[in-house]
């Protein structure tokens, strides 16, 4: 079976994607429906009841919108920070102010490796408008996967993080001359824009030119705005900025859809 990365779902309307070993498999995120998991998940002719972990990165309703029926149906342990979790519990109180329990929530500190099975995760702390949002780093089986979206620049600490992987999962959100001639009203453009945004096409491309190591067989280009955004506008840009490296081997781009499940990357 060895080491797989699905991309369930990615954009501004849910995320969802499935990192799996021989014996243990992790969603992370849970940003569409149940109902809509199962079905993708199905698809893709993956059992939907065989993980055996929710991770969350941070309380953005694209993250968390099928959280606490997919925690219900599946009674896995979800993990996320403390301070996610309390912002998480805010935003779903009822109108009593109660907020519903994860039966088995369990908390991890930015920063800190541990692990779920026989795969070691290391959460990351990305500059994003969230009260703890994290990236992640998976290694099992001698593989290493990265993943890091929703964040306003690549700051040192991140790229750090993305040393050595040999699958990457990337933000490239927008197109900058897109997103200033686009519907948007100023305000919302200036948040998307501001560094605890969502990362442009190129400024991903200028982490690809300047501090990536160039060592992932796959990278995915993900959480592509619908609005500011074309994926062949956001390929282009990736792809210049990594032709010098590009073999049969290494950096073979790919692109995650908002609304159809990327094929399992197998490595
Ligand atoms: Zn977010
Ligand atoms: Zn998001």
């Amino acid at each position: 079976m060895g080491v797989s990365v699905s991309v369930l779902a990615s954009g501004s309307r849910g995320n969802c994607a499935i990192v799996s070993s021989s014996s243990t498999r992790i969603l992370l995120d849970a940003g569409i429906s149940c109902r809509e998991t199962f079905k993708r998940m199905k698809a893709l002719g993956e059992d939907p009841h065989s993980f055996s972990a929710i991770l969350v990165t941070h309380e953005h309703s694209d993250h968390i919108y099928g959280l606490q029926v997919l925690a219900r149906k599946t009674n896995v342990a979800i993990f996320m920070t403390g301070a996610t979790h309390q912002a998480w519990a805010r935003s779903v109180r009822d109108e009593k102010g109660e907020c519903p329990t994860l039966k088995k929530l369990e908390m991890f500190a930015s920063g800190n490796v541990f692990q779920i099975g026989d795969i070691e995760v290391m959460p990351f702390t990305i500059p994003h408008d969230a009260a703890d949002p994290v990236g992640f780093a998976f290694r099992t089986e001698g593989v290493k996967i990265g993943f890091a979206t929703d964040l306003g620049y690549m700051p040192a600490s991140v790229s750090y993080h993305l040393r050595h992987c040999d699958v990457l999962v990337l933000e490239s959100n927008h197109d900058l001359e897109m997103l200033r001639g686009g519907p948007y009203p100023w305000s919302v453009k200036q948040r998307v824009m501001s560094r605890v945004g969502h990362l442009s096409n190129e400024a991903l491309a200028q982490f690809f030119a300047k501090d990536y190591d160039g060592e992932a067989a796959y990278v995915v280009l993900a959480h592509l705005s619908e609005q500011n955004n074309h994926p062949e506008i956001a390929r282009g840009a990736a792809e210049r900025a990594l032709a010098p490296r590009q073999t049969l081997l290494r950096n073979r781009v790919m692109l995650a859809s908002q609304t159809v499940p990327l094929d399992p990357i197998r490595i």
